[in-house]
Formats: C-alpha cells, sequence, structure tokens
C-alpha cells in the first residue's frame, strides 16, 4: 500500500456520519439529511478519486459543513424562480412569454389573497360563471356577440374543434395550414384529438375558394366547421395563394380561425402588429369561434380565448371538454386586468410590457444599454443587434437596436453558464461568438443585478 492509499483511507476514515452532520445544519430533518448526505457522498467520492484535501482534525470539517450548507441552500431554493431576459425575445416561451403589467400582478395578488366571487353571481347570489367577469370586456372589444377563456390556446382550438364538429363531423382545412406550432402542437394531432374528421383541401403552398367549395359539396350531410389557421412562427413566400378570412366564412359552415397571438391592440400606433391577424378583423368577417392565446401578443397569462357567435360560444361552454380545460382564478383575474388596459389603447400600449418592448424608442433603449454598459465596467461594449419577438409571432420581424456585448477572451457558453447560475439567473444570447444583453427585455431595476452577474461571471470564467 502506497502513501496514496494511505491519505485516501484516512479521508474516509474521517467523514462523519450523515446524521451527526445533518444534526449541525439548521433546517427540517429530512432536508438536514438530504443535504448531508449529498455533502458525505461527494466527499467519499473525492476521496475514493484521490483528490479531496486532507481535513483531518477532530469534529466536523469545516469544509464539509460549508458545502453542506451551500447544499441546503440549493434545495431551499425555489425551482421555479425569476429570471432576468436579456435576450431580447420579447414572448420567450422558455421564460413564460408575457410579462404581466403591473395592474394584472395586483389582480393576482387580490385573487390570490381570500376568497373571490369566482363563480358566484353578486346580484343574485346564486351560482354564476367564471366566464362573466372577462365576457363582456370580450365582447366590448372585439365586437364578438360571446366569449369564453379556456386556460391556453391549444385547449381553446381543441374545444373549438371538438364543439362545432365533434363526434366525426368533418372539418375543412388547407394542406398550407396543416402546421406544427411549436411545442408539439400539430394541427392534424389536434384535430383528431377532438374527434372531428379532417378533410384536407389545396396544396401547400396554394388552396382556393373552388377547393374549400368542392370538399364541402363532397362531404355532404352535417356541416362540421371549416378551420383557418395562423402560420404563427413561419411565412410562406412566392408561388402562394390562399382564401380571406372573409370568403371563407361567406360559405356558408361555421368558421373557426385559430389566429395564434391574437392582437387587441390598434396597430395604428404599433406598425409592427399590422402583420398579425387583428381578433376584429376575424369577428367581422362574421367568424363562429376565433382562438387565441392570452400570453402571447395580447400581453396577459396564459389563457385561451374563444370569442365569436352566440350559438357557437355556447357550444363550446356546453361540451365537457370546458370543464377540462378551465381557467383558474389567477390567470382569470390576470386577464381581466389585462384587457381593462385594452379600453384605452394609448394606455394598453403604456402599460402592457409585451406593447411597451414592442414599441420602445431608441431613446429609451440607449439609455437602458449606456448604464448597463457603466455597470459592467471595461469588458461592455455598445453594438447594434437585432431581436426578435419570439413565442411564434412576427417571425420576418427584425427589431434592431443597441444592445451590450461583452468583451472577453472567455468562451462565451462557459460565460452564458455562469450567468445562468447566478442569483437571480441572467438569460442573454450568444451572437457570432460573443455574448450579448440587450436591454430592450429588461427593466431598470433589472440593470444592476445584471450587472453584478456579468462581473462574476468573467471573474470566473477561465479564458480560453
Ligand atoms: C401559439 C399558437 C397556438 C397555441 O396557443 P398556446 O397559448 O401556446 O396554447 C395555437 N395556434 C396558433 C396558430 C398559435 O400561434
Amino acid at each position: 500500500m502506497g502513501a496514496g492509499s494511505d491519505t485516501q483511507a484516512r479521508a474516509l476514515r474521517g467523514l462523519p456520519a450523515v446524521h451527526e452532520l445533518a444534526r449541525a445544519l439548521d433546517a427540517p430533518h429530512a432536508l438536514a439529511v438530504a443535504a448531508a448526505r449529498r455533502a458525505i457522498d461527494e466527499a467519499r467520492a473525492a476521496a475514493l478519486a484521490g483528490t479531496s484535501l486532507d481535513g483531518g482534525g477532530a469534529g466536523l470539517d469545516r469544509d464539509l459543513l460549508e458545502r453542506a450548507r451551500e447544499l441546503l441552500a440549493e434545495l431551499n431554493r425555489p425551482s421555479l424562480e425569476r429570471v432576468i431576459n436579456a435576450t431580447g425575445v420579447i414572448v420567450h416561451t422558455n421564460l413564460g412569454r408575457a410579462p404581466l403589467s403591473a395592474s394584472a400582478r395586483k389582480a393576482v395578488a387580490r385573487a390570490a389573497e381570500g376568497y373571490a366571487n369566482l363563480e358566484l353571481d353578486l346580484n343574485t347570489g346564486e351560482r354564476g360563471t367564471r366566464h362573466a367577469h372577462v365576457d363582456s370586456l370580450l365582447c366590448e372589444l372585439t365586437g364578438a356577440q360571446a366569449a369564453m377563456v379556456v386556460n391556453n390556446g391549444a385547449g381553446a382550438v381543441l374545444l373549438a374543434a371538438a364543439a362545432l364538429a365533434g363526434r366525426g363531423r368533418p372539418i375543412v382545412v388547407s394542406r398550407g395550414q396543416l402546421v406544427e406550432i411549436g411545442g408539439g402542437f400539430r394541427i392534424p394531432e389536434v384535430i383528431a384529438q377532438s374527434g372531428a374528421r379532417l378533410v384536407e383541401v389545396g396544396t401547400t403552398n396554394r388552396t382556393r375558394l373552388a377547393d374549400y367549395e368542392e370538399a364541402l359539396a363532397a362531404v355532404g350531410g352535417e356541416p362540421g366547421a371549416i378551420l383557418r389557421v395562423h402560420p404563427s412562427n413561419f411565412r410562406a413566400v412566392g408561388f402562394v395563394e390562399d382564401v380571406s378570412i372573409d370568403a371563407l366564412c361567406a360559405l356558408g359552415p361555421p368558421v373557426i380561425d385559430d389566429i395564434g397571438s391574437g392582437v387587441l391592440a390598434d396597430a395604428s400606433g404599433l406598425p409592427a402588429l399590422a402583420e398579425e391577424p387583428p381578433i376584429k378583423r376575424s369577428i367581422a368577417a362574421g367568424a363562429a369561434l376565433v382562438c387565441c392565446s392570452g400570453d402571447k401578443l395580447l400581453g396577459g397569462p396564459q389563457a385561451g380565448l374563444l370569442v365569436g357567435r352566440a350559438d357557437a360560444v355556447a357550444a363550446a361552454r356546453k361540451h365537457p371538454l370546458a370543464r377540462a380545460l378551465r381557467i383558474d382564478k389567477l390567470s382569470l383575474a390576470a386577464l381581466e386586468a389585462t384587457l381593462v388596459a385594452y379600453r384605452d389603447p394609448e394606455r394598453a400600449r403604456r402599460e402592457i410590457p409585451v406593447l411597451a418592448m414592442l414599441d420602445a424608442p431608441e431613446e429609451k433603449l440607449a439609455a437602458l444599454a449606456e448604464r448597463l454598459r457603466e455597470a459592467i465596467g471595461p469588458a461592455a461594449e455598445i453594438v447594434r443587434a437585432s431581436g426578435k419577438v419570439g413565442g411564434g409571432a412576427l417571425p420576418m420581424l427584425e427589431l434592431e437596436g443597441p444592445v451590450v456585448a461583452l468583451r472577453t477572451e472567455a468562451d462565451p457558453a462557459a460565460v452564458a453558464q455562469a450567468l445562468r447560475f447566478a442569483t437571480p439567473p441572467v438569460i442573454g444570447r450568444i451572437h457570432d461568438g460573443r455574448v450579448l444583453l440587450d436591454p430592450r427585455t429588461m427593466t431598470h431595476t433589472e440593470l444592476e443585478p445584471a450587472a453584478r452577474a456579468v462581473r462574476s461571471a468573467l471573474a470566473a470564467t477561465p479564458t480560453q
């Protein structure tokens, strides 16, 4: 036996029992035991690998205790936490899509604190419906006859198809719209789940009115529905043709219009939004049900909106899936507060973060970038770059502006990782081998913590 294995044996012998180390931690028993066990497992692995420091001495090794406390802090850290979005992607699906407005956040806190009249009609004292809190507001804002909300956009489309074309009835869709939106949301699969029978018309790039007419004549019997799907996250260009919502609505059968993002804002003040289909437009055309998300360009909580004709909304509300897809009171509170802001288009653009970020003036972005650059120090410089809206909306739009680029010899992926390990984590983007921090998706109060995270990430990342 060499000297190496002597040290190893001593290091292993010196490890305390799990309960001994756990006793020294100030935490509930099970948590203390978990942290102690991990710390000891790590120390044992290090000893066996011959990389442990020889703590020795009497009592608990200070390094081991320190490590157990670190592990305890990690175990205590919430899994879902606030992060700083420095990607410049406004509706970032992995980062929770739309951040909520101040009034929406307050509404959530109010609804969470005690009880709420979620399904109680305060006038009569009888059972009410949760849809009552937003349906008249949605009708007022869109011109629809009726409205309801479910827990997300995918749910809204599933419910619409099931309610208007379920039980084997035909649903007519253009082959150019049998799309995948992301996260496994594929139109043919959603239709299969709804129980409707998919009738494909046209081709990938061209579908004409006559294609729909022929298909409808051929299916005969119960009409079912026509489904139109907005190509949210891609654009087909070149030799393409599709049928307008007005022409589809004139065909007769109820039209389900899945518009994806759902623009409720007045596009005149926000030219960037002109590329996305407004809810109002489809309602005016006569769509039976218009479906959209609450947390994309609408800028509210995760939710699915169904607005349209009274008979179609009534069918959706009565369908058994409506119960399975119902929206919770916290999201409903946030949605109501978000929708209220839309009564005044100017207020909506100012207060709803997604709209404010889309509309951010160059001077504001430049000021934020400059403050961030200064707070980071000499490792930062300002360059121009373009960001994206994200969340499967406005795929062609490039949002150009000033961003902070990090000047370092370190591997950009390692710097980005160190930034993700910060408290709070900072999520940047890598472009052309550099880490970029985009102020468009950051608030004033996030600049200082982001700069702190950058300084320690750069200090901790070895240069190549
Ligand atoms: C995003 C999107 C959906 C799904 O909405 P979620 O809110 O993500 O569930 C459905 N259809 C289209 C066209 C979309 O863009």
